[in-house]
């Protein structure tokens, strides 16, 4: 069986990609109108930050599209104790053995190290490897959504108040159609920002314990599910995230 390449994995997903983007392009566009428009005297700290963060979010979207999630090849990353009396099994798709914690996806056609899930909207599994780059990804998803819809909320209210100032005088078209968008910009960002903060909060106490999405279902629909928790939430972080510095950043790093 061949391994789903990575143009056919973003053509496959091309439609969910470009809403993505579409929507990130608007909701940055839209901010940055709202930053120029009615510019406070903090408009250029804003700016700034605003690009670092919609910069981090796209390079941590990135590397989890393009990064492998991990493979058998990686399991000796995983440091489970040897188990002789566990079973090998094989996959029944790829025909190679299948250690403890890999899984198949069927639309990738490949077996993935400690698979989580099949994420849609990255177009790509979450497993071992992309996982620290997945939660950044909801970081830096979460940050982009609440900055937006914050940026916006402010010049909504400044042009109301400008408008209660001026009286009926006719608006000047421009802040009027500003206005209108920054007002939608509002109620998306924060819809956005929390079904993300939902979603990591979800997934960072699932990698404080060490136990993938999969696994969690699995517990619930009572399969005995192996425990992996080496007992302590931060030394379950760093052996899937790596060093505490680079926790934050969307670099490569060798995990311990
Ligand atoms: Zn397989
Ligand atoms: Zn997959």
């Amino acid at each position: 069986m061949t391994v789903v390449s990575r143009k056919t994995r973003f053509l496959n997903n091309a439609g969910v990609i470009t809403v993505l983007l579409l929507f990130c392009v608007g909701q940055a566009t839209s901010s940055f109108l709202a930053i120029h428009l009615l510019p406070n005297k903090f408009y250029q700290l804003h700016q700034l930050l605003f690009s670092i963060v919609f910069l981090l979010f796209g390079v941590s979207y990135a590397r989890v599209f393009a990064t492998n999630p991990g493979g058998a090849d990686d399991w000796h990353l995983l440091r489970i104790p040897d188990t002789p009396d566990i079973e090998q099994r094989e996959c029944e798709h790829c025909r190679v053995e299948k250690p403890e914690r890999m899984h198949h996806c069927r639309v990738c056609r490949v077996c993935v190290l400690r698979y989580d899930h099949h994420c849609p909207w990255v177009g790509n599994c979450i497993g071992l490897l992309n996982l620290r780059y997945f939660l950044q990804l909801l970081v830096y998803g979460l940050l982009t959504a609440a900055y937006s819809a914050l940026l916006q909320l402010d010049f909504v209210l400044r042009v109301m108040e400008a408008r209660a100032v001026r009286g009926k005088n006719p608006p000047v078209l421009i802040e009027l159609f500003a206005f209108y968008i920054a007002a939608i910009g509002v109620i998306i960002g924060f819809a956005i920002a929390a079904v993300l903060l939902r979603l990591l909060y979800d997934q960072v106490s699932y990698a404080a314990r060490d136990i993938t999405t999969l696994e969690k279902v699995k517990k619930h629909a009572g399969y005995n599910v192996p425990v992996y928790d080496r007992g302590s939430s931060i030394r379950n972080l760093r052996a899937l995230l790596g060093p505490v510095v680079f926790w934050f950043l969307p670099l490569h790093v060798q995990l311990p």
